[in-house]
């Protein structure tokens, strides 16, 4: 089967959170199970000078301006990029400038994506048409829209799977005479969301199957309290069955503790020996004190209201007067960042605390294989990769049970801990004292190494292979 995954994020090459590592790795391991994907992504800076070697597909006049289709290859992948300088040429993030406000034509940006899917659905690469058309997230969520008015030019169905609901990619209503939807779209049963267009609504009305990221997350955003808006509309294709939760996976390729080129000693779950020497030389790199005596905690994250650090923050001189050691890597929300500094920057709390502001790949390699625990109580979180990288790396998560979080991370309760499926600590209520019933917890058995050691095992052999959800998605495009 031909399958087009559209999207604005594709690992290694543009990232900025767990979308990318999705498109990077789910079309390469279905390609593995015998279909043939290929990815549509704007032209970008990295996505340009990362794929060399690409031919022009088709030069096109769009209601965007000039357009140039051009398709090429990265490891396999094949990938057509719309080179688009005056749409695309940007350094940094895909969605906003340096000072982090968002382009002012990204609703043109994003809605050339969808329209260049649709018309790779009705034949622009003559050799080349999708079955399935797969877009991800509110940049890709106009690809549903001009699928279906173009219905009569195409036979491909459409996916769409929402990454993060908290995204709407909302733009003003006139600008549809522009991107060339009717006017009739613009309706509270099509893309109207309170007086505007959301993207993302139109991937969730207009498509024929949507997908998220994980079963409780997709069961969350039928309810009010995270649903944010669209919970109704959710719940009908719930009910039409028509709304399917599939928890992400790791890229072994990536993410492989004992192949992994980017950390100090490559270790498995027989030999953790080796997993203390990465604690060693990530606190030297961070000027910590040097022992395995103390617990080192780590954060890798965004730094938004979501990701629930404000709880971490007001947590932290706890966990280091206790004797914690704590590492962030984070980029985003300068309040946080210049909070968190604060902290750091306490002579108390010094060789116990580092931060890195930034967006660092190699870094988060190291720190997951470095660190002791790793926390992420986020407020809500659609599937989260982290936890899974860290459950890989013998790093146990400490994080607040919701959405893929609470599909991933069992809780070292008493009960959990004797019948042999605990993973990591989780707590129930997102708030200061929830969170610091699971850090205590954490500290009392760090106290206990050969417990310790037997639940970095199991979190190890957790089967969170990107192969077993590759397989669903694999279903349910010869299902729709
Ligand atoms: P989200 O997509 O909401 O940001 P996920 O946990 O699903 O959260 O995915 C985040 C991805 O981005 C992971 O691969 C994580 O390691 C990575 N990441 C987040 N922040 C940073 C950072 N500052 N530096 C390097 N990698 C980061």
């Amino acid at each position: 089967m031909k399958i087009l995954h559209v999207c604005a994020e594709f690992y290694p090459l543009i990232k900025t959170g767990g979308l990318a590592d999705v498109t990077g790795a789910l079309p390469k391991v279905l390609n593995k199970l015998g279909e043939q994907c290929r990815i549509l992504i704007p032209g970008f800076p990295a996505i340009k000078s990362g794929i060399k070697d690409a031919q022009v597909v088709k030069n096109l006049d769009t209601f965007a301006g000039q357009a140039t289709i051009l398709f090429g290859y990265y490891n396999d992948m094949g990938i057509y990029i719309i080179d688009a300088p005056h749409l695309y040429n940007r350094e940094g993030s895909p969605y906003h400038d340096i000072y982090q406000n968002a382009y002012a034509d990204n609703y043109l940006r994003f809605a050339l994506l969808g329209w260049i899917a649709s018309e790779l659905a009705c034949g622009l690469d003559y050799y080349w048409q999708p079955d399935i058309v797969h877009s991800h997230d509110w940049h890709a969520g106009l690809t549903c829209v001009y699928l279906n008015l173009k219905q009569s030019y195409h036979h491909a169905k459409s996916i769409f799977t929402i990454h993060n609901l908290a995204y709407y990619g909302n733009f003003d209503h006139y600008h549809l005479h522009q991107i060339q939807i009717p006017e009739s779209f613009y309706h509270i049963d099509g893309l109207e969301y309170y007086g505007q267009i959301s993207y993302l609504k139109a991937g969730l009305y207009y498509s024929d199957h949507i997908t998220t990221v994980s079963p409780t997350y997709a069961k969350e955003i039928t309810t009010a309290k995270l649903g944010n808006g669209f919970d109704g509309l959710l719940q009908t294709r719930a009910q039409q069955h028509r709304l399917t939760g599939i928890l992400n996976g790791i890229d072994d390729d990536v993410w492989n503790s004992t192949k992994d080129t980017l950390i100090a000693t490559r270790y498995n779950k027989r030999n953790l020996r080796n997993k203390k020497t990465n604690k060693y030389f990530l606190q030297i790199e961070f000027d910590l004190d040097i022992n395995n005596k103390q617990p080192l905690f780590c954060v890798i994250s965004r730094l938004t209201k979501q990701k629930g650090l404000d709880l971490v923050l007001s947590l932290l001189p706890e966990i280091l007067d206790r004797g914690g050691q704590f590492i962030l890597l984070g980029s985003g929300d300068d309040d946080l960042h210049q909070a968190f500094s604060k902290v750091a920057n306490h002579h108390q709390y010094k060789n116990n605390m580092a931060i890195y502001y930034g967006y660092n790949e190699e870094l988060s390699h190291r720190i997951i294989a470095g660190a002791d625990i790793l926390m992420m109580p986020s407020r809500f979180e659609p599937c989260g990769l982290t936890q899974l990288y860290a459950l890989k790396y013998g790093t146990l998560p400490l994080v607040h049970r919701t959405g893929g979080l609470a599909d991933t991370v069992i809780d070292s309760t008493i009960e959990n801990l004797d019948n042999k499926t605990a993973t990591g600590f989780s707590f129930i209520d997102c708030n200061q004292d929830g969170l610091r019933y699971a850090v205590n917890r954490a500290f009392e058995l760090w106290q206990t190494h050969q417990t310790w050691r037997i639940l970095q095992q199991r979190a190890m052999s957790q089967p969170f292979s990107w192969h077993d959800s590759a397989k669903q998605y694999q279903q349910l495009y010869y299902a729709i």
